[in-house]
């Protein structure tokens, strides 16, 4: 267990894939974990796991694109789990499709939950932060950030993720709160079982395709992603700031 001074850490989209994995790891770190999604109900297993294994959880029912929703998410996780000091902004939506028949509708579903949803949940923990004089915060960008085929809407999104927490980095640095970013490559999750069905390939066929494209020699798993959460929102990871890890398996960006 790692030095966590009973600190407490947000994981928005927690309640599956990257988000389920990365709660779970933090609790395991030893930071009580409130877990965020659309569905408070489908926070409570991961954070039933969270209190069988003895650590402290809070489900909570939030869409983080919405302004009075994200603040009162955010007062009560203070309240009732202690101030929060770190964040992983995770939730995500995919609505994918070649540039000429992609709605504006689809355009800002991704931008309203990536990056709206990044923007107010890091402006509404960020008080707790500074307080604290100590903050951490995650943000989940993408390989498709480099660009993406028939993912337009969610290549700016993840491309902008990479700006935006690189000017939190400078922004926040001096009351010692770090900002990086996670770039996944292809991670086995309802999100890519998702992509899979749309363009009608068997899940397990797709997993195979991209395996054999990746110089690890397979695909990735959450638990990837949430070892590298662990590492930046930890106490020794103080000087690393402002940066994007590509966790793809092989070298990407
Ligand atoms: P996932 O399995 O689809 O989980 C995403 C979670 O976010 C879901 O529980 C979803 O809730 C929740 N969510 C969606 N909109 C929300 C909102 N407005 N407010 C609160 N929660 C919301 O996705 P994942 O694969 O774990 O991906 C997690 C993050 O990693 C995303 O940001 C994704 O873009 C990024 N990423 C994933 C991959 C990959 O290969 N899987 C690669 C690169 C980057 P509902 O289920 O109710 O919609």
């Amino acid at each position: 267990m790692s030095n966590t001074n009973g600190r407490t850490a947000i994981v928005t989209g927690g309640a599956r894939g990257i988000g389920a994995a990365t709660a779970r790891r933090l609790a395991e770190d030893g930071f009580a974990v409130a877990v965020l999604d659309l569905d408070e109900g489908d926070c409570r297993p991961v954070v039933d796991a969270i209190e069988s294994a003895g650590g402290r959880g809070l489900a909570v029912g939030v869409d983080v694109s919405a302004e009075a929703g994200v603040e009162a998410a955010v007062t009560r996780v203070a309240a009732e789990l202690g101030d929060p000091t770190v964040l992983v902004n995770n939730a995500g939506v995919l609505r994918d499709n070649l540039l000429f028949k992609m709605s504006a509708g689809d355009w800002d579903s991704v931008m309203h939950v990536h990056l709206r949803g990044a923007f107010l949940m890091s402006r509404a923990v960020q008080r707790y932060m500074t307080a604290q004089q100590w903050g951490r915060i995650v943000n989940l960008s993408s390989t498709s950030a480099l660009g993406n085929r028939g993912q337009a809407n969610y290549a700016a999104a993840k491309a902008g993720i990479q700006g935006f927490t690189k000017t939190l980095a400078i922004e926040l640095g001096r009351f010692g709160i770090t900002a990086n970013a996670i770039a996944p490559g292809f991670i086995e999750t309802d999100m890519t079982a998702a992509t899979a069905a749309r363009i009608g390939v068997p899940f397990e066929e797709l997993k195979a395709q991209r395996a054999a494209q990746i110089p690890v020699g397979r695909t990735g798993k959450p638990e990837d992603v949430a070892h590298t959460v662990s590492f930046f929102v930890s106490d020794g990871a103080g000087f690393v700031s402002g940066q994007v890890v590509y966790v793809a398996g092989g070298p990407r960006g």
